[in-house]
């Protein structure tokens, strides 16, 4: 004990008198008597550590139960996990400035993980030092996502058809693409009600099974957004819930416009074929013959009276012979290698040597270069 410099106060415990330092203001002491240094130590715990802490993950997509609810946690395996939730767990004194720790985790068995805990820092200008050990019990469970996706739950079905054909693969792989990433948006947000149960490849399309209505909605808009077509949805009463009200499942149809960028087709009038360039809004696209653009009109829209004479994909390359004016070319025809005139549009370059030609029922006509 230390004998007090007659600084006016005594230790409540021993009556030592306490000496405070004049400009130092000794942590504990605000508002209460302040025992002197030994006192204070002996009863002074820099940490503290529960007895044991369970740790509910989900073994099938990693999420830690906090409080009462799953959350995703950005945890590579469970001893990350077990640290995390240690260190959250522990409490450090109030008093202590300058804290420092470190955990060394020893996995005992597969679900049992020791926290070795260190623990420095200052108090009353002293260094103090304290070691916890605290074991960490990893409870696997499936959490209540998991457990509906195990059940093959989910609320709407988002259906990719198209208009007098069937979506292209490409049109098909860009919705599955458009629904993982906007799903995998929202589980960023921390919504965890967003997932695909089921994703089915048919031979009209695609179907996917979702787990909300909102989120049918949304990958259903996106993919019009982007692919262009229209939605209709449709409710089905499915069963009734526990409290007698009824549960609905949506099927959002997604029907694709029946031409798409890349199509030539045959609008029925006299300015020749179209190769489509978009078919977002209406129908858009390049007459083959001149190079003008071509519109659909509103009334139209994505579907004009028209039908589809082939596609870019195959157009082959042919020599490009002479330019003869202003509106007409000679080419090889890629099948015979006899010379024809053929439209000359203003997108043709006259200084190539080849140009891309795509032979259909009628005629021959020179495509603008990718
Ligand atoms: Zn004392
Ligand atoms: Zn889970």
């Amino acid at each position: 004990m230390s004998t007090g410099s007659g600084s006016g106060e005594f230790c409540p415990r021993c009556g030592d008198a306490v000496e405070r330092p004049p400009d130092v203001d000794l942590p504990g002491a605000a508002d209460h008597a302040v025992l002197c240094d030994d006192c204070y130590f002996e009863e002074f715990d820099l940490v503290d550590a529960p007895e044991r802490i369970e740790v509910r993950v989900c073994s099938r997509c990693g999420a830690v139960h906090r409080g009462n609810r799953w959350v995703d946690v950005d945890a590579r395996d469970y001893t990350d996990v077990a640290v995390e939730e240690t260190a959250d767990r522990l409490g450090v004194h109030v008093d202590a400035a300058g804290v420092e720790w470190g955990v060394e985790p020893e996995q005992v068995d597969p679900n049992t993980i020791r926290m070795h805990c260190a623990f420095t820092g200052i108090v009353r200008e002293t260094p103090v030092s304290e070691e916890a050990t605290v074991p960490v019990y990893v409870a696997r469970q499936t959490c209540d996502r998991c457990g509906r996706i195990a059940g093959d739950y989910y609320a709407a079905i988002v259906q990719l058809r198209a208009s007098d054909r069937t979506p292209t693969p490409a049109e098909t792989d860009r919705a599955v693409d458009i629904a993982e990433s906007y799903v995998a948006d929202r589980e960023a947000t921390g919504d965890r009600d967003a997932f695909i149960t089921e994703t089915t490849r048919t031979d009209d399309g695609l179907d996917l099974k979702l787990s909300t209505t909102q989120i049918g909605q949304g990958v259903a808009k996106r993919v019009v957004e982007e692919l262009g077509g229209s939605v209709s949805e449709a409710p089905t009463l499915v069963t009734e819930d526990e409290d007698g009200d009824e549960v609905y499942r949506v099927t959002f149809t997604v029907r694709l416009p029946p031409y798409t960028p890349g199509d030539v087709v045959d609008l029925d009038d006299s300015d020749g074929p179209v190769l489509v360039t978009s078919a977002r809004g209406n129908l858009k696209g390049r007459r083959l013959a001149t190079g003008d653009r071509y519109e659909a009109d509103f009334e139209a829209g994505i579907d004009p009276d028209a039908r589809k004479i082939g596609e870019r994909d195959d157009a082959e390359p042919t020599t490009l012979v002479a330019v003869t004016d202003d509106h007409a070319v000679q080419v090889l025809d890629p099948e015979t290698y006899e010379s024809v005139t053929v439209p000359r549009p203003d997108y043709l370059d006259s200084d190539a040597e080849e140009v891309p030609v795509l032979k259909h029922r009628n005629g021959l006509h020179v495509l603008p270069e990718e």
